[in-house]
């Protein structure tokens, strides 16, 4: 089916032609669920621990709804899962470079042919928006092309150097380290799977994959994609359960040479003071943001207020990228906020598996407990200027929805310093740019930024001077989202990150690789 791309970032999609494909696929997708699914190791299904309380999958639409009962796998699964990933690993590096390519490739083939599908699932999963539900889709078989090459591109990662005598052949390569676990959160459960997935596989590594707990059939899509990609058996292992009961056993074991880890702060900080115990280990985590978006006085407030809203809402505030806290000048604030509200009331809330519904719930009940925590915080320190309920009747009483949120709070608020990844914006007012750049490098985030502005000055000062890693000025379509592979790196600075290099970015594959140096002398 040819239809048009869409990223996070469209607007103008045939849209006809996408909701009827959309609905087929949610079609076919709600006559197969409910299953039980084992694990995936070596190829063959495993069932999980004895006596492990199975994942029960429910949409955040409808808790009722079951998508499927998963497996939990405990220190007997994951050491089958590392066993058989270390036994298949040396023969696929061994493979020539461009074998692993191809069969790579193949899987971002295939996800474009099951996109709808793709999408439908994490939209019932997850409670994304049409739109968002297959931009993570295309975004996934995008890395993973935007990858290939780069391995393509370096040749393989082989190169000679200079001779520093005329009897001796020197060449550089990079080798894969072994087996990687890639842990993998909720809220982009295919893109950033394949992306961290594929990045491990193409260049001759072993994976042992856990998606989160909350989208565990989006991540057996994936495994079913590399499977009928021709992914050999081994290569890539398929183990659910809850990261809080079996994710240290994981990454600790003493067969895993690497992890590669998108997710929180508090999560990734944990595994970089545990990983490495006899040795280094090759740490690529990926984490949490409180990004801010500046509005000066110079902006065009129609942009800025679109932008904002669309950053702060869209998914629910539930991106690693989303806007979650404003520093607007306080010459422009007012108008600034009447924008923002008269945009925020256009929002349609509701089921977002539905055509034309932008807001959906939140992924389950304890990141309702934790807007609800903050709203209470921000009625007591400052004023709730739109939202600040839960939403009710209808479909809203199936599921976890929230309002959309916006609070204006003196800049001293611990809300404009902790990730809280649900849909409550905190605003404040500012004097000055300057100002602006210092309460947002207060953060120990520093993963995106945007600037509304008009003076090339303050541009030029906002890309010096702002700690973050992924930055954006006037950008209507997302004041700070919208990041897409080979277009913007996606890097986390500070607490957002560990290497300082991103992913959907020129320096990322490399990342799971380790040099050696070969000198050869003849004669
Ligand atoms: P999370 O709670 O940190 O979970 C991420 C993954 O880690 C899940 O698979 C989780 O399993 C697992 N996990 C939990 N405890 C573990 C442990 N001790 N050892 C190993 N794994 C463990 O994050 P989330 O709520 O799923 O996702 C939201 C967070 O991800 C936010 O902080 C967001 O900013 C961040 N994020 C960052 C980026 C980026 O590119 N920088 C992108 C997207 C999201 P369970 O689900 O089973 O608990
Ligand atoms: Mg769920």
């Amino acid at each position: 089916m040819a239809t048009q791309k869409v990223t996070y970032t469209s607007t103008n999609v045939d849209l006809d032609e996408f909701h009827r494909a959309f609905d087929d696929a949610l079609g076919r997708l709600r006559a197969t669920l409910g299953k039980t699914h084992p694990l995936y190791i070596g190829g063959r299904a495993v069932e999980g621990e004895a006596g492990g309380a199975p994942i029960v999958d429910t949409s955040p639409i409808d808790t009722q709804l079951v998508l499927g009962t998963f497996a939990t796998a405990g220190p007997g699964q994951i050491d089958q899962a590392v066993g058989s990933a270390r036994a298949a690993q040396k023969p696929w590096a061994g493979r020539p470079w461009p074998d692993r390519l191809a069969i790579l490739r193949r899987a971002a083939a295939i996800i474009r042919d099951r996109k709808f599908d793709l999408a439908a699932t994490m939209s019932l999963e997850v409670g994304k928006s049409r739109l968002e539900a297959m931009g993570d889709a295309e975004e996934s078989a995008d890395l993973i092309d935007y990858y290939a090459r780069q391995v393509e591109d370096a040749g393989g990662f082989v190169r000679p150097m200079a001779q520093m005598t005329p009897i001796e052949r020197n060449t550089d390569v990079l080798r894969p380290y072994g087996v990687f676990a890639c842990v993998a959160p909720f809220n982009f459960p295919l893109a950033l799977s394949a992306g961290m997935s594929s990045a491990a596989l193409m260049t001759g590594n072993a994976v042992v994959y856990k998606p989160a707990e909350d989208t565990p059939l989006t991540g057996l899509g994936l495994y079913e994609v590399y499977r009928d990609a021709g992914v050999p058996a081994g290569v890539f292992q398929f183990v659910t359960g809850r990261g809080s009961r079996m994710g240290d056993a994981l990454w600790k074991h003493p067969g895993v040479d690497g992890i590669v880890f998108t997710g929180s702060k508090q999560v990734g900080l944990r595994i970089y003071q545990g990983i490495s115990e006899r040795y280094v280990k090759p740490c690529l985590l990926e984490l949490g943001g409180k990004n801010a978006t500046i509005v000066m006085d110079s902006a065009d407030l129609d942009a800025a207020a679109e932008g904002v809203m669309r950053s702060a809402f869209s998914l629910q505030n539930q991106k690693c990228s989303a806007t979650s806290r404003v520093y607007v000048h306080q010459r422009v604030a007012q108008a600034f906020l009447a924008a923002l509200q008269d945009k925020v009331k256009t929002i349609k809330m509701g089921d977002p598996t539905e055509k034309d519904v932008y807001f959906g719930p939140v992924i389950n009940a304890r990141a309702v407990t934790r807007w609800e925590a903050a709203v209470a915080q921000a009625r007591k320190e400052g004023t709730i200027l739109a939202g600040g309920d839960r939403l009710t009747g209808g479909v809203f009483d199936k599921g976890h929805f929230v309002a959309p949120t916006i609070a204006t709070l003196p800049l001293d608020s611990s809300l404009f310093l902790e990730e809280l990844f649900v849909p409550l914006l905190a605003v404040g007012e500012v004097h000055s740019l300057d100002q602006a750049i210092s309460e947002t490098n207060k953060a120990d985030y520093g993963l995106t930024a945007g600037l509304f502005s008009r003076s090339q000055a303050e541009i030029d000062r906002f890309f010096d001077e702002i700690e973050a890693g992924v930055c954006y000025v006037n950008k209507r379509t997302g004041a700070t989202t919208g990041a897409w592979p080979g277009a913007q790196p996606f890097t986390g600075w500070k607490g957002s990150g560990s290497t300082g290099k991103g992913g959907c970015g020129p320096y990322y594959v490399q990342q799971f690789m380790r040099e050696q140096s070969r000198t050869l002398v003849e004669g």
